[in-house]
């Protein structure tokens, strides 16, 4: 099993090069790889990108939380339905549209101390995204919330940038089991300062 670098490893701060070939057995084997790692850290994943192990290739894979959601309220069974879609592979992506309004959100990286650090990041609040998915095919993607951050940070990814860089005074991390203490204490997440 390969596994994740972590903050301090210069292949995390190298630009990734576009794949020429998307259909590729080497592509594969990357993709198999991400997703085979995010589903072993399930709790904390939402995606993860191929500089993180070690791989300077645009490709990332992010987990369709935006379905998850529109299934929940559905009532609908998640696993079952969704099962090999839940992950969505990007090769070669690209920004085609950033929306105006920005949210934030919290996020962890499983480059930075194994997922177990969360700080607060703005982002646009929606972005529209063109790549290769796996098959080959041409896609435009629009994501929202949540899932819209999870495609920005892996995106960073294959620029060289943590999310560790947008979050100015170090206080404003914090340890998952402290945040989740504070939540659980206060019904929300802390003020950034
Ligand atoms: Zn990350």
């Amino acid at each position: 099993m390969k596994t994740i670098l972590q903050l301090g490893d210069p292949l995390l701060e190298k630009k990734a090069k576009p794949v020429r070939e998307p259909k590729s057995k080497e592509v594969q084997t990357i993709v198999h790889d991400l997703i085979a790692l995010c589903k072993e850290k399930e709790e904390n994943s939402g995606g993860l990108a191929a500089p993180q192990i070690g791989i300077g290739l645009q490709i990332f894979v992010a987990r369709r939380l935006d379905l998850e959601e529109e299934y929940r309220k559905k009532g609908r069974k998640i696993r079952e339905e969704l099962d090999d879609n839940l992950w969505e592979v990007f090769v070669n992506p690209r920004i085609a549209k950033r929306g105006k309004r920005t949210s934030t959100f919290w996020e962890g990286c499983l480059s930075v101390d194994d997922g177990q650090l969360f700080g607060p990041v703005t982002r646009p609040a929606t972005v529209q995204v063109k790549y290769t998915d796996k098959d080959g095919n041409k896609k435009l993607i629009t994501a929202s919330e949540y899932f819209a951050h999870v495609v920005q940070h892996e995106l960073d990814h294959l620029k060289g940038i943590l999310f560790v860089k947008y979050i100015d005074n170090p206080e404003n991390l914090w340890r998952n089991n402290d945040l989740d203490k504070y939540i659980r204490e206060h019904g929300d997440f802390p003020e950034a300062i």
